[in-house]
């Protein structure tokens, strides 16, 4: 399959104000140079403790924000510098599913006009085939017509979230960015919603990138998986390699303190517990962002920042241990 999205490089720092005369005197860098493809069809799961900068990444990556710098390429159409003019024939392919679907419905809109929302701003469809299409899309995602004319208090939580999917898909998108579907959502429903975009992805040829904090989750839906510390990916590997043998400091601590199914595994997994606390990403350390928590850490990893490249097939890693031809060579030119 070839790539659907790519991400270079891409950041999002939003500035502070400070002092008498609102000056900037800095910048919170909620996303600091992340590069990765998502692949047509696949489900990328983007990883990490909250405030890591992980749904950040995914609104940036759909331009809800000028972005800071880097690069973003949808189906091969640059966008990270585009007009919200220019983007808006854009939109419908790229849609997103949010995390709490109480705050991201309106409560005084019926189920019905939630869903024909997107249709009403992106289509000429006469009021018939608008009807038409939103009891379709009801269907689709398991809600019963006839509640079409109520209003989102009366639906369960588990529901509210098929009215987001339902309105995500009106447009027929290509890419949906999933952050934290489920995370709001009691567990005894959580799995009926994971299955539910399972079902969709496969009807629909859609590409999800999945953002979550639960990483025995995103281990069920995720094809591959990226690691977030602070800003940036630290890590990205297919799903098997990752949890059988994950390679950053950082993704090690974050997986031994997950429950592992396979006994087997579980008995190489050494408990890591970390020291510290995450740095402000508005002062992130100098070297690797990772340093002041790591149990590897070495002298150079506080002086140089490791460049995150491919150290094994398939396998991305920004850490100084796994630099190939030496921590001085690898980083020549990398400022
Ligand atoms: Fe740890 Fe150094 Fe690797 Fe950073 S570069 S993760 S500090 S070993
Ligand atoms: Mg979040």
């Amino acid at each position: 399959s070839k790539p659907l999205v790519q991400v270079r490089d891409l950041q999002m720092h939003f500035p502070i104000y400070s002092g008498l005369f609102r000056r900037q005197t800095g910048a919170v860098k909620a996303v600091d140079g992340v590069t990765f493809d998502v692949m047509e069809g696949e489900t990328l799961g983007l990883v990490g403790e909250s405030g890591c900068g992980k749904s950040t990444c995914g609104r940036a990556i759909l331009r809800l924000y000028d972005i800071t710098g880097g690069e973003v390429a949808i189906d091969g159409a640059r966008i990270g510098k585009m007009s919200q003019g220019d983007l808006r024939p854009l939109r419908p392919a790229m849609q997103m599913v949010f995390q709490d679907p109480q705050a991201s419905l309106n409560p005084r809109m019926t189920v019905e006009a939630i869903i024909r929302e997107p249709l009403d701003e992106h289509t000429k469809l006469t009021a018939a085939e608008k009807e038409k299409k939103v009891g379709e899309l009801m269907d689709t995602v398991g809600l019963n017509r006839r509640f079409a004319k109520r209003y989102p208090h009366a639906f369960s939580g588990g529901q509210r979230q098929r009215i987001g999917i339902a309105r995500a898909l009106a447009l027929n998108p290509k890419f949906i960015v999933c952050d934290e579907p489920i995370a709001a959502l009691d567990v005894s429903i959580q799995a009926q919603v994971v299955n539910l975009l399972e079902d969709l992805q496969e009807q629909f040829g859609l590409t999800y990138l999945f953002i979550s904090h639960d990483l025995s989750m995103v281990r069920h839906i995720a094809t591959r998986i990226a690691v977030m510390y602070l800003g940036k990916v630290v890590e990205l590997a297919p799903r098997g390699p990752l949890y059988e043998e994950p390679l950053h400091p950082y993704t090690k601590a974050l997986l031994s303190a997950v429950p592992e199914p396979d006994p087997a595994l579980a008995q190489t997994r050494e408990r890591v517990v970390l020291q510290g606390d995450v740095p402000s990403p508005a002062n992130p350390p100098k070297g690797c962002n990772f340093c002041t928590r790591c149990p590897a850490v070495m002298d150079v990893c506080r002086q140089i920042e490791p460049t995150y490249q491919e150290v094994r097939p398939g396998r991305f890693v920004a850490c100084h241990l796994y630099e190939s031809t030496g921590t001085a060579d690898a980083t020549a030119g990398h400022p």
